[in-house]
Protein backbone atom coordinates (compact mmCIF):
# COMPACT_ATOMS: atom_id res chain seq x y z
CA UNK A 1 0.00 0.00 0.00
CA UNK A 2 2.56 2.52 -1.34
CA UNK A 3 0.28 5.07 -1.37
CA UNK A 4 -2.71 5.61 0.29
CA UNK A 5 -6.36 6.24 -0.40
CA UNK A 6 -7.80 9.59 1.01
CA UNK A 7 -10.31 7.28 2.43
CA UNK A 8 -7.40 5.21 4.32
CA UNK A 9 -5.78 8.15 5.01
CA UNK A 10 -9.19 9.05 7.43
CA UNK A 11 -9.83 5.65 8.70
CA UNK A 12 -6.17 4.98 9.70
CA UNK A 13 -6.75 8.54 12.25
CA UNK A 14 -9.89 6.94 13.57
CA UNK A 15 -7.50 4.01 14.51
CA UNK A 16 -5.22 6.01 16.45
CA UNK A 17 -5.75 6.42 20.22
CA UNK A 18 -3.93 9.96 20.81
CA UNK A 19 -4.80 12.22 23.57
CA UNK A 20 -5.90 15.45 21.80
CA UNK A 21 -7.48 18.80 23.43
CA UNK A 22 -9.58 21.07 20.75
CA UNK A 23 -11.08 24.02 22.31
CA UNK A 24 -9.89 22.99 25.83
CA UNK A 25 -11.65 19.79 26.09
CA UNK A 26 -10.41 16.62 25.64
CA UNK A 27 -11.58 15.13 22.26
CA UNK A 28 -11.42 11.65 21.59
CA UNK A 29 -12.58 11.39 17.50
CA UNK A 30 -10.30 14.25 16.39
CA UNK A 31 -11.72 13.42 12.48
CA UNK A 32 -15.42 14.13 13.71
CA UNK A 33 -14.47 17.46 14.99
CA UNK A 34 -15.46 20.61 13.01
CA UNK A 35 -12.53 22.58 13.83
CA UNK A 36 -10.17 19.42 12.67
CA UNK A 37 -12.18 18.19 10.15
CA UNK A 38 -11.40 20.72 6.81
CA UNK A 39 -7.40 20.50 7.93
CA UNK A 40 -7.75 16.41 7.74
CA UNK A 41 -10.18 17.22 4.30
CA UNK A 42 -7.04 19.18 3.24
CA UNK A 43 -4.33 16.32 4.03
CA UNK A 44 -6.82 14.03 2.15
CA UNK A 45 -6.73 15.86 -0.94
CA UNK A 46 -2.90 15.46 -1.01
CA UNK A 47 -3.93 11.17 -1.22
CA UNK A 48 -6.38 11.84 -3.39
CA UNK A 49 -4.38 13.66 -6.32
CA UNK A 50 -1.66 11.10 -6.05
CA UNK A 51 -4.35 8.67 -7.64
CA UNK A 52 -4.90 10.71 -10.56
CA UNK A 53 -3.25 9.91 -14.23
CA UNK A 54 -2.65 13.99 -14.91
CA UNK A 55 -0.91 14.68 -11.37
CA UNK A 56 0.76 11.44 -11.32
CA UNK A 57 4.66 12.74 -12.46
CA UNK A 58 4.67 15.93 -9.23
CA UNK A 59 2.69 13.96 -7.11
CA UNK A 60 4.21 10.53 -7.00
CA UNK A 61 8.30 9.61 -7.31
CA UNK A 62 10.47 6.59 -7.40
CA UNK A 63 11.69 5.43 -4.09
CA UNK A 64 15.79 5.19 -4.65
CA UNK A 65 15.19 2.67 -1.83
CA UNK A 66 12.76 0.15 -3.05
CA UNK A 67 12.26 0.92 -6.78
CA UNK A 68 8.46 1.55 -5.52
CA UNK A 69 5.80 4.22 -6.73
CA UNK A 70 5.72 6.48 -3.54
CA UNK A 71 3.85 9.65 -2.73
CA UNK A 72 6.76 12.44 -3.34
CA UNK A 73 5.42 13.49 0.38
CA UNK A 74 7.38 10.57 1.30
CA UNK A 75 10.60 10.93 -0.87
CA UNK A 76 14.31 11.58 -0.38
CA UNK A 77 15.45 14.70 -3.10
CA UNK A 78 17.13 12.53 -5.75
CA UNK A 79 17.79 15.55 -8.40
CA UNK A 80 17.12 19.19 -8.90
CA UNK A 81 14.05 18.10 -10.74
CA UNK A 82 12.85 16.64 -8.20
CA UNK A 83 12.98 19.54 -5.91
CA UNK A 84 11.82 21.65 -9.19
CA UNK A 85 8.60 19.00 -8.88
CA UNK A 86 7.94 19.64 -5.18
CA UNK A 87 7.79 23.07 -5.90
CA UNK A 88 5.06 22.21 -8.61
CA UNK A 89 3.17 19.95 -6.19
CA UNK A 90 3.00 22.64 -3.97
CA UNK A 91 1.29 24.81 -6.06
CA UNK A 92 -1.05 22.27 -7.52
CA UNK A 93 -2.59 21.57 -4.09
CA UNK A 94 -2.35 25.25 -3.33
CA UNK A 95 -4.52 25.75 -6.08
CA UNK A 96 -6.58 22.72 -5.06
CA UNK A 97 -7.10 23.82 -1.13
CA UNK A 98 -6.35 27.29 -0.90
CA UNK A 99 -4.42 26.57 2.27
CA UNK A 100 -1.93 24.51 4.41
CA UNK A 101 -1.97 21.08 3.35
CA UNK A 102 0.48 20.32 5.98
CA UNK A 103 2.93 17.98 4.77
CA UNK A 104 5.79 19.19 4.11
CA UNK A 105 7.13 19.92 7.26
CA UNK A 106 7.33 16.33 7.84
CA UNK A 107 9.17 15.50 4.36
CA UNK A 108 11.71 18.42 5.03
CA UNK A 109 12.56 16.88 8.15
CA UNK A 110 12.78 13.33 6.85
CA UNK A 111 15.00 14.61 3.96
CA UNK A 112 16.88 16.69 6.61
CA UNK A 113 17.38 13.13 9.21
CA UNK A 114 18.20 11.24 6.06
CA UNK A 115 21.40 13.97 5.26
CA UNK A 116 22.32 14.60 9.10
CA UNK A 117 22.54 11.02 10.26
CA UNK A 118 24.33 9.87 7.28
CA UNK A 119 26.79 13.18 7.73
CA UNK A 120 26.68 11.52 11.43
CA UNK A 121 28.00 8.21 10.65
CA UNK A 122 30.51 9.13 8.29
CA UNK A 123 32.15 11.08 11.32
CA UNK A 124 31.33 9.46 14.10
CA UNK A 125 31.13 5.70 12.88
CA UNK A 126 27.54 5.23 14.38
CA UNK A 127 24.83 3.33 12.48
CA UNK A 128 21.89 6.33 12.52
CA UNK A 129 21.80 6.46 8.58
CA UNK A 130 21.16 2.36 8.46
CA UNK A 131 18.55 2.73 10.93
CA UNK A 132 17.13 5.79 9.45
CA UNK A 133 16.72 4.05 6.00
CA UNK A 134 14.58 1.46 7.71
CA UNK A 135 12.30 3.70 9.05
CA UNK A 136 12.01 5.58 5.98
CA UNK A 137 10.91 2.15 3.78
CA UNK A 138 7.98 2.18 6.25
CA UNK A 139 6.89 5.33 6.16
CA UNK A 140 6.95 5.05 2.23
CA UNK A 141 5.28 1.42 2.44
CA UNK A 142 2.38 3.13 4.85
CA UNK A 143 2.43 6.48 3.06
CA UNK A 144 2.62 7.71 6.46
CA UNK A 145 2.08 11.49 6.78
CA UNK A 146 4.41 12.75 9.35
CA UNK A 147 4.36 16.21 11.69
CA UNK A 148 7.98 17.75 11.84
CA UNK A 149 8.35 19.05 15.28
CA UNK A 150 11.09 21.44 15.68
CA UNK A 151 10.27 24.63 17.82
CA UNK A 152 10.75 24.83 21.36
CA UNK A 153 9.08 27.00 23.82
CA UNK A 154 12.16 28.70 24.23
CA UNK A 155 11.22 30.13 27.58
CA UNK A 156 13.82 33.00 28.80
CA UNK A 157 15.11 33.83 25.00
CA UNK A 158 18.45 35.40 26.12
CA UNK A 159 19.25 32.14 27.97
CA UNK A 160 20.52 28.93 26.21
CA UNK A 161 18.80 25.80 26.73
CA UNK A 162 20.94 24.46 28.96
CA UNK A 163 20.68 27.84 31.18
CA UNK A 164 17.27 27.89 31.42
CA UNK A 165 15.34 28.42 34.71
CA UNK A 166 12.98 25.32 33.34
CA UNK A 167 14.92 22.77 31.55
CA UNK A 168 11.93 21.70 29.73
CA UNK A 169 11.69 24.74 27.80
CA UNK A 170 13.75 22.98 24.85
CA UNK A 171 12.52 18.91 23.92
CA UNK A 172 15.63 17.38 26.42
CA UNK A 173 16.26 13.71 27.28
CA UNK A 174 15.54 13.33 30.86
CA UNK A 175 16.19 9.36 31.21
CA UNK A 176 18.57 7.06 28.97
CA UNK A 177 17.92 3.02 29.09
CA UNK A 178 19.75 -0.06 27.05
CA UNK A 179 16.80 0.28 24.85
CA UNK A 180 16.24 4.08 24.05
CA UNK A 181 15.86 7.12 26.20
CA UNK A 182 12.62 8.96 27.61
CA UNK A 183 11.92 12.80 26.04
CA UNK A 184 10.31 15.42 27.90
CA UNK A 185 9.38 19.07 26.68
CA UNK A 186 7.45 20.29 23.93
CA UNK A 187 7.12 21.59 20.67
CA UNK A 188 4.93 24.56 19.10
CA UNK A 189 3.31 25.62 16.13
CA UNK A 190 2.88 21.89 14.78
CA UNK A 191 1.52 22.03 11.19
CA UNK A 192 -0.96 19.43 11.18
CA UNK A 193 0.18 17.79 14.00
CA UNK A 194 -3.27 16.37 15.62
CA UNK A 195 -4.07 14.48 12.09
CA UNK A 196 -0.52 12.87 12.01
CA UNK A 197 0.66 9.57 12.29
CA UNK A 198 3.59 10.09 13.39
CA UNK A 199 5.81 12.54 14.74
CA UNK A 200 9.59 13.49 13.78
CA UNK A 201 10.83 15.80 16.75
CA UNK A 202 14.07 17.46 15.94
CA UNK A 203 15.96 19.75 17.98
CA UNK A 204 15.40 23.58 16.99
CA UNK A 205 18.61 25.13 17.61
CA UNK A 206 22.45 24.61 17.10
CA UNK A 207 24.25 23.60 20.71
CA UNK A 208 27.16 23.29 22.49
CA UNK A 209 28.68 20.34 23.38
CA UNK A 210 27.76 20.93 26.89
CA UNK A 211 24.23 20.51 25.85
CA UNK A 212 24.05 16.82 24.68
CA UNK A 213 20.50 16.47 26.33
CA UNK A 214 18.97 18.63 24.02
CA UNK A 215 20.45 16.91 21.08
CA UNK A 216 17.95 14.31 20.20
CA UNK A 217 15.72 13.78 17.12
CA UNK A 218 13.79 10.79 16.76
CA UNK A 219 9.93 9.46 15.77
CA UNK A 220 7.15 9.15 17.98
CA UNK A 221 3.89 7.96 17.05
CA UNK A 222 1.34 10.05 17.87
CA UNK A 223 -0.75 7.80 20.11
CA UNK A 224 2.97 6.65 22.19
CA UNK A 225 1.92 7.55 25.90
CA UNK A 226 2.48 10.98 27.11
CA UNK A 227 2.19 12.77 23.77
CA UNK A 228 -0.58 15.44 24.00
CA UNK A 229 -1.91 17.85 21.51
CA UNK A 230 -3.39 21.11 22.45
CA UNK A 231 -4.81 22.52 19.00
CA UNK A 232 -3.97 25.81 18.21
CA UNK A 233 -6.93 29.27 18.69
CA UNK A 234 -6.75 30.95 15.31
CA UNK A 235 -8.88 34.50 14.09
CA UNK A 236 -12.11 33.36 13.30
CA UNK A 237 -12.11 29.44 14.16
CA UNK A 238 -15.20 30.02 15.88
CA UNK A 239 -17.06 30.14 12.53
CA UNK A 240 -16.34 26.57 11.47
CA UNK A 241 -18.79 25.68 14.68
CA UNK A 242 -21.67 27.45 12.77
CA UNK A 243 -23.75 26.71 9.63
CA UNK A 244 -24.07 28.78 6.96
CA UNK A 245 -21.48 31.60 4.93
CA UNK A 246 -18.97 32.90 7.37
CA UNK A 247 -16.88 30.26 7.42
CA UNK A 248 -14.67 31.31 4.70
CA UNK A 249 -12.89 28.34 3.54
CA UNK A 250 -15.76 25.81 5.10
CA UNK A 251 -14.07 22.79 2.95
CA UNK A 252 -10.46 23.39 4.15
CA UNK A 253 -10.37 25.60 6.72
CA UNK A 254 -7.35 28.34 7.26
CA UNK A 255 -3.52 27.65 7.46
CA UNK A 256 -2.53 24.47 8.98
CA UNK A 257 -4.40 23.59 12.15
CA UNK A 258 -1.26 24.09 14.23
CA UNK A 259 -1.20 22.11 17.39
CA UNK A 260 1.11 22.43 20.58
CA UNK A 261 2.71 18.63 21.19
CA UNK A 262 3.82 18.26 24.43
CA UNK A 263 5.48 15.09 25.66
CA UNK A 264 5.45 14.27 29.14
CA UNK A 265 8.19 11.68 29.40
CA UNK A 266 8.13 9.98 26.53
CA UNK A 267 9.77 6.68 25.94
CA UNK A 268 11.13 6.33 22.33
CA UNK A 269 12.67 3.11 21.53
CA UNK A 270 16.65 2.83 20.18
CA UNK A 271 15.50 1.96 16.57
CA UNK A 272 13.56 5.59 16.50
CA UNK A 273 16.24 7.66 17.72
CA UNK A 274 18.55 8.81 15.14
CA UNK A 275 20.63 11.12 16.86
CA UNK A 276 21.65 11.27 20.12
CA UNK A 277 23.97 13.44 21.70
CA UNK A 278 25.93 14.65 18.88
CA UNK A 279 25.79 18.45 19.54
CA UNK A 280 27.69 18.99 16.77
CA UNK A 281 25.62 18.03 14.01
CA UNK A 282 22.63 19.98 15.07
CA UNK A 283 23.38 23.17 13.37
CA UNK A 284 23.36 21.59 10.06
CA UNK A 285 19.95 19.52 10.80
CA UNK A 286 18.04 22.88 11.32
CA UNK A 287 19.66 24.42 8.51
CA UNK A 288 19.33 22.12 6.35
CA UNK A 289 15.20 21.60 6.99
CA UNK A 290 14.72 25.24 7.34
CA UNK A 291 16.17 25.95 3.78
CA UNK A 292 14.45 23.41 2.24
CA UNK A 293 11.30 24.62 3.80
CA UNK A 294 12.18 28.25 3.09
CA UNK A 295 11.76 27.79 -0.75
CA UNK A 296 8.18 25.93 -0.47
CA UNK A 297 6.46 28.81 0.08
CA UNK A 298 7.01 30.00 -3.36
CA UNK A 299 5.01 27.01 -4.01
CA UNK A 300 2.30 26.81 -1.50
CA UNK A 301 2.01 30.34 -1.16
CA UNK A 302 1.45 30.93 -5.13
CA UNK A 303 -1.41 27.85 -5.45
CA UNK A 304 -2.95 29.78 -2.51
CA UNK A 305 -2.82 33.71 -3.79
CA UNK A 306 -3.95 31.91 -7.14
CA UNK A 307 -7.34 31.21 -5.29
CA UNK A 308 -7.37 34.60 -3.92
CA UNK A 309 -6.21 36.41 -7.13
CA UNK A 310 -9.29 34.40 -8.60
CA UNK A 311 -11.74 35.28 -5.86
CA UNK A 312 -10.82 38.79 -5.65
CA UNK A 313 -10.96 39.42 -9.21
CA UNK A 314 -14.51 37.12 -9.29
CA UNK A 315 -15.21 40.34 -6.75
CA UNK A 316 -14.56 42.91 -9.02
CA UNK A 317 -16.54 41.31 -11.64
CA UNK A 318 -19.49 40.75 -8.59
CA UNK A 319 -18.88 44.93 -8.10
CA UNK A 320 -18.59 45.49 -12.00
CA UNK A 321 -15.28 47.08 -11.52
CA UNK A 322 -13.66 44.88 -13.05
CA UNK A 323 -12.91 46.57 -16.75
CA UNK A 324 -11.37 49.89 -14.55
CA UNK A 325 -7.28 50.26 -15.86
CA UNK A 326 -6.65 50.85 -12.02
CA UNK A 327 -8.39 47.31 -11.16
CA UNK A 328 -6.52 45.78 -13.69
CA UNK A 329 -3.28 47.12 -12.97
CA UNK A 330 -3.56 46.03 -8.92
CA UNK A 331 -4.67 42.70 -10.49
CA UNK A 332 -1.16 43.04 -11.79
CA UNK A 333 0.42 43.94 -9.36
CA UNK A 334 -0.81 40.83 -7.55
CA UNK A 335 -0.13 38.53 -10.04
CA UNK A 336 3.42 40.01 -10.01
CA UNK A 337 4.30 39.15 -6.66
CA UNK A 338 2.71 35.91 -6.92
CA UNK A 339 4.82 34.82 -9.84
CA UNK A 340 8.36 36.60 -8.49
CA UNK A 341 8.43 34.53 -5.42
CA UNK A 342 7.42 30.88 -7.78
CA UNK A 343 10.29 31.91 -9.93
CA UNK A 344 12.84 32.00 -6.75
CA UNK A 345 11.52 28.97 -5.37
CA UNK A 346 11.80 27.08 -9.02
CA UNK A 347 14.82 29.03 -9.41
CA UNK A 348 16.23 27.45 -5.51
CA UNK A 349 15.35 23.99 -7.16
CA UNK A 350 17.13 24.15 -10.26
CA UNK A 351 19.85 25.00 -8.64
CA UNK A 352 20.63 22.60 -6.62
CA UNK A 353 23.07 20.71 -5.41
CA UNK A 354 24.31 17.53 -4.12
CA UNK A 355 24.85 16.50 -0.36
CA UNK A 356 27.04 13.87 0.95
CA UNK A 357 24.50 11.52 0.98
CA UNK A 358 23.68 11.77 -2.49
CA UNK A 359 20.32 13.92 -1.70
CA UNK A 360 19.42 17.00 -3.23
CA UNK A 361 19.72 20.71 -1.47
CA UNK A 362 17.89 23.90 -2.35
CA UNK A 363 20.53 26.91 -3.63
CA UNK A 364 20.20 28.29 0.16
CA UNK A 365 20.70 31.96 -0.66
CA UNK A 366 17.19 31.91 -3.70
CA UNK A 367 15.44 29.73 -0.69
CA UNK A 368 16.08 32.45 1.87
CA UNK A 369 14.99 35.03 -0.52
CA UNK A 370 12.12 33.11 -1.33
CA UNK A 371 11.37 33.13 2.34
CA UNK A 372 11.99 36.98 2.97
CA UNK A 373 9.72 37.82 0.26
CA UNK A 374 6.27 35.66 1.14
CA UNK A 375 6.72 37.65 4.52
CA UNK A 376 6.53 40.75 2.17
CA UNK A 377 4.25 39.77 -0.55
CA UNK A 378 1.65 37.79 1.35
CA UNK A 379 0.91 40.61 3.09
CA UNK A 380 0.84 43.51 -0.14
CA UNK A 381 -1.00 40.83 -2.09
CA UNK A 382 -3.58 40.20 1.12
CA UNK A 383 -4.02 44.50 1.13
CA UNK A 384 -4.27 44.76 -2.23
CA UNK A 385 -7.59 41.81 -2.05
CA UNK A 386 -8.82 44.41 0.71
CA UNK A 387 -8.43 46.90 -1.53
CA UNK A 388 -10.23 45.41 -4.74
CA UNK A 389 -12.97 43.98 -2.61
CA UNK A 390 -13.73 46.81 -0.24
CA UNK A 391 -15.00 47.34 3.02
CA UNK A 392 -17.32 45.32 3.43
CA UNK A 393 -15.35 42.28 4.56
CA UNK A 394 -15.12 43.66 7.89
CA UNK A 395 -18.53 45.18 8.34
CA UNK A 396 -20.80 42.32 6.69
CA UNK A 397 -23.58 41.04 8.80
CA UNK A 398 -23.46 37.44 9.35
CA UNK A 399 -24.90 34.10 8.65
CA UNK A 400 -28.29 34.35 11.14
CA UNK A 401 -29.00 38.30 10.11
CA UNK A 402 -29.36 36.80 6.73
CA UNK A 403 -31.30 33.59 7.69
CA UNK A 404 -34.04 36.28 10.09
CA UNK A 405 -36.92 36.24 7.83
CA UNK A 406 -37.00 39.83 9.80
CA UNK A 407 -33.94 41.52 8.51
CA UNK A 408 -32.27 38.83 5.79
CA UNK A 409 -34.01 40.61 2.85
CA UNK A 410 -32.87 43.81 3.99
CA UNK A 411 -28.82 42.47 4.37
CA UNK A 412 -29.39 40.98 0.93
CA UNK A 413 -31.20 43.85 -1.03
CA UNK A 414 -28.30 46.62 0.60
CA UNK A 415 -25.43 44.00 -0.49
CA UNK A 416 -27.03 43.71 -3.89
CA UNK A 417 -24.30 44.51 -7.02
CA UNK A 418 -24.46 43.44 -11.03
CA UNK A 419 -27.88 41.92 -11.07
CA UNK A 420 -26.26 38.87 -12.82
CA UNK A 421 -24.74 38.08 -9.55
CA UNK A 422 -26.28 36.04 -6.15
CA UNK A 423 -26.23 38.60 -3.47
CA UNK A 424 -24.65 35.14 -1.41
CA UNK A 425 -22.29 35.50 -3.99
CA UNK A 426 -20.43 38.49 -2.98
CA UNK A 427 -20.82 37.61 0.70
CA UNK A 428 -19.82 33.87 0.14
CA UNK A 429 -16.37 35.30 -1.72
CA UNK A 430 -16.09 38.25 0.62
CA UNK A 431 -16.15 35.67 3.34
CA UNK A 432 -13.34 33.23 1.56
CA UNK A 433 -11.32 36.75 0.97
CA UNK A 434 -11.64 37.74 4.79
CA UNK A 435 -10.95 34.44 6.16
CA UNK A 436 -7.94 34.12 3.56
CA UNK A 437 -6.45 37.22 4.53
CA UNK A 438 -6.85 36.86 8.41
CA UNK A 439 -4.45 37.48 10.95
CA UNK A 440 -3.70 33.29 11.09
CA UNK A 441 -2.91 33.43 7.38
CA UNK A 442 -0.39 36.53 7.47
CA UNK A 443 0.97 35.84 10.61
CA UNK A 444 2.13 32.06 9.48
CA UNK A 445 3.33 33.61 6.47
CA UNK A 446 5.82 35.73 8.47
CA UNK A 447 7.05 33.36 10.98
CA UNK A 448 6.75 29.76 9.41
CA UNK A 449 10.22 28.18 8.59
CA UNK A 450 11.57 31.14 10.37
CA UNK A 451 10.88 34.54 11.22
CA UNK A 452 12.45 36.98 8.55
CA UNK A 453 15.35 37.76 10.53
CA UNK A 454 16.70 34.53 10.35
CA UNK A 455 16.56 34.74 6.36
CA UNK A 456 18.55 37.88 6.53
CA UNK A 457 21.24 36.58 9.04
CA UNK A 458 21.45 33.91 6.12
CA UNK A 459 21.41 35.85 3.12
CA UNK A 460 24.27 38.22 4.76
CA UNK A 461 26.43 35.21 5.21
CA UNK A 462 25.65 33.86 1.50
CA UNK A 463 26.03 37.65 -0.13
CA UNK A 464 30.02 37.48 -0.21
CA UNK A 465 29.71 40.79 0.35
CA UNK A 466 34.08 40.81 0.06
CA UNK A 467 33.58 39.20 -3.27
CA UNK A 468 31.11 41.94 -4.42
CA UNK A 469 34.02 44.94 -3.51
CA UNK A 470 36.61 42.86 -5.29
CA UNK A 471 34.04 43.03 -8.63
CA UNK A 472 32.95 46.71 -7.70
CA UNK A 473 36.87 47.84 -7.32
CA UNK A 474 37.63 45.64 -10.54
CA UNK A 475 34.94 47.10 -12.58
CA UNK A 476 35.71 50.86 -11.04
CA UNK A 477 39.35 50.80 -10.86
CA UNK A 478 40.48 47.99 -13.01
CA UNK A 479 43.08 48.17 -15.91
CA UNK A 480 42.71 45.16 -18.12
CA UNK A 481 40.57 46.16 -20.76
CA UNK A 482 41.61 45.91 -24.55
CA UNK A 483 44.94 47.90 -25.41
CA UNK A 484 44.06 50.93 -27.63
CA UNK A 485 40.53 51.64 -26.99
CA UNK A 486 39.13 55.21 -25.93
CA UNK A 487 37.87 54.87 -22.41
CA UNK A 488 36.83 58.20 -21.12
CA UNK A 489 38.17 58.03 -17.60
CA UNK A 490 39.11 54.31 -17.32
CA UNK A 491 42.90 54.07 -15.19
CA UNK A 492 44.86 53.43 -18.21
CA UNK A 493 43.98 56.68 -20.26
CA UNK A 494 44.59 58.79 -16.89
FE1 LIG B 1 3.59 23.09 3.23
FE2 LIG B 1 3.33 25.67 2.84
FE3 LIG B 1 1.97 24.49 4.79
FE4 LIG B 1 4.65 24.79 5.03
S1 LIG B 1 3.10 26.46 4.92
S2 LIG B 1 3.45 22.93 5.44
S3 LIG B 1 5.28 24.57 2.89
S4 LIG B 1 1.72 24.13 2.61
Amino acid sequence: MALKSPQQYVDSLRKLKIRAYVGGERVERIVDHPSVAPHINTVAKTYELAHMPEHREVMTATSHLTGERIHRYTHIFQSADDLVKKIQMLRLLGQVTGTCFQRCVGLDALNAMYAVSYEVDQAQQTDYHQRFRKYLTRVQAEDLMLAGAMTDPKGDRSKRPGEQADPDQFVRVVERRPDGVVIRGAKLHNTGGINSHEILVLPGTALTPEEKDYAIACAVPADAPGVIFIFGRQSNDSRKLETGCDAGNPRFGVVGGEAMVVFEDVFVPNELIFLNGETKHVGALVTYFATWHRSNYGGCKGGNADVLIGATAKMTRILGTDRNAVVRDKLIEMIHMNETTYASAIGASAMGYKLPCGSFMVDPMMANTVKQNITRNVYQIGRLSHDLAGGFLATMPDAKALENPEIGHLVKKYHAAKPEFDVMERIKYGRYIEGMTSVTTMVEAMHGAGSPQAQRIVMLQGAQIEEKIKMAEQVIDGTDDVEGLPIPGAPSNR
